[in-house]
């Protein structure tokens, strides 16, 4: 475990926050980013990433499958932030999804663009990498440190708490955008909430830090990204309460070895923030 400044405004004041698991969970005294601290080391991330497997973690834990519901959820949001006009300018754009789990966004995306998108994911969990590729999805593993290619798009869904350093491994998905090019970034917006209201379980020590909207889009703009569109969304731990939903539960409450979520009225539900954001011309 070493011990980090913060990412985000490189701060070594913090003070502690919550603790889960036995680790720590420290809040920037300048910025306010909330982050792991003391952090496992970038060889242990790296090995932890690719095997999907983490300390203390049972060896016999499934991988997960691929989830249909994620993709219904992902064209939403494609039609949400326009990329039908994109796909319907009859150019060929090229974009990279990085941290494609099982490949949801990416078959959503090949099916969206259809003839106008040439569309690869990376991910480095092989269990998964493995399914994807069975599925025919264009899922590959590869180094970003080496890699030359340029893209059109670049996405990054649900592992920005997974990143060992923000604003360096963004900043590195600028450069390898063409001119003109976009990034499309998910994050929870949390790292501003009070403690009562944080949506937990943190899940520590596998995320590193929480952010803010504020707190992305300046980050953002400092790497020279001009924001096009912001959209704030329910997480998907908290479902939306009828009685059909609390039935559900209530079944799910009384079968072994399931377990029921009967948060349906937290106070910041919308806290899963996206971004649509376009380089500078330089
Ligand atoms: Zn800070």
């Amino acid at each position: 475990m070493i011990e980090v400044d913060c990412y985000q405004c490189k701060s070594n004041k913090n003070e502690l926050y919550d603790t889960e698991n036995g680790h720590n969970l420290v809040k920037c005294l300048e910025c306010g980013l909330l982050f792991l601290n003391p952090r496992p080391g970038l060889e242990e991330i790296n090995e932890a990433s690719k095997s999907g497997l983490h300390k203390g973690d049972n060896k016999s834990k499934k991988f997960g499958e691929f989830d249909e519901k994620l993709k219904a959820a992902y064209l939403s949001r494609l039609n949400d932030f326009n990329y039908g006009a994109m796909f319907s300018e009859k150019k060929q754009y090229s974009w990279l999804d990085i941290g494609s789990g099982h490949g949801e966004l990416v078959e959503t995306l090949a099916n969206f663009g259809g003839e106008y998108i040439d569309v690869m994911g990376i991910e480095p969990n092989v269990n998964k990498l493995k399914a994807a590729i069975d599925r025919g999805i264009n899922l590959k593993f590869l180094d970003l440190e080496t890699h030359q290619e340029k893209y059109d798009v670049i996405s990054a869904i649900d592992i920005y708490s997974h990143l060992p350093n923000p604003p360096e491994d963004i900043a590195k998905w600028c450069a390898m955008l063409n001119q003109g090019g976009e990034l499309l970034i998910q994050a929870v917006d949390s790292a501003n909430l009070s403690l009562e209201n944080q949506h937990k379980p943190y899940s520590l020590p596998d995320h590193f830090s929480f952010t803010s909207k504020k707190l992305l889009l300046q980050l953002l703009q400092e790497l020279g990204m001009e924001i096009i569109q912001v959209e704030s969304y329910r997480l998907p731990q908290y479902p939306v309460f009828s009685y059909l939903e609390l039935f559900k539960q209530i079944g799910r409450l009384l079968s072994p070895g399931r377990s029921a979520n009967f948060k349906f009225s937290p106070k910041y539900p919308d806290a899963d923030l996206w971004i649509r954001a376009k380089k500078r011309e330089s």
